[in-house]
């Protein structure tokens, strides 16, 4: 493997244990929504579709989107639409 995949994979790698929280609260989130959580994903996620980052469900890296997987990221609640787009904030 070359050194320039390596060291993407572990950009990668480190950037998924750094989000794990939100990963973890995603994942409660989306199994235990309130009616107006779920209203938050949905309407999250329908911004999402609307962007030109948005690509095959992920918030497309190579267009500078965050890279995560939208269809799980909108549960997050205390996630955000990342800089510079911020089309999305936090809902506490
Ligand atoms: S998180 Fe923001 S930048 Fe990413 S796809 Fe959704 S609206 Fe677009």
């Amino acid at each position: 493997m070359q050194t320039k995949t390596i060291n993407k994979r572990i950009r990668q790698t480190k950037k998924v244990l750094k989000s794990l929280p939100q990963i973890a609260e995603a994942v409660v989130t989306k199994a235990t929504a309130s009616n107006t959580k779920e209203l938050v994903a949905q309407s999250r996620l329908a911004i999402c579709k609307s962007c030109p980052i948005y690509t095959n469900g992920y918030c497309d890296s190579e267009k500078g989107g965050c890279g995560c997987d939208m269809t799980l990221k909108v549960y997050c609640m205390s996630c955000t639409c990342p800089e510079p787009f911020k089309k999305w904030g936090a809902y506490e």
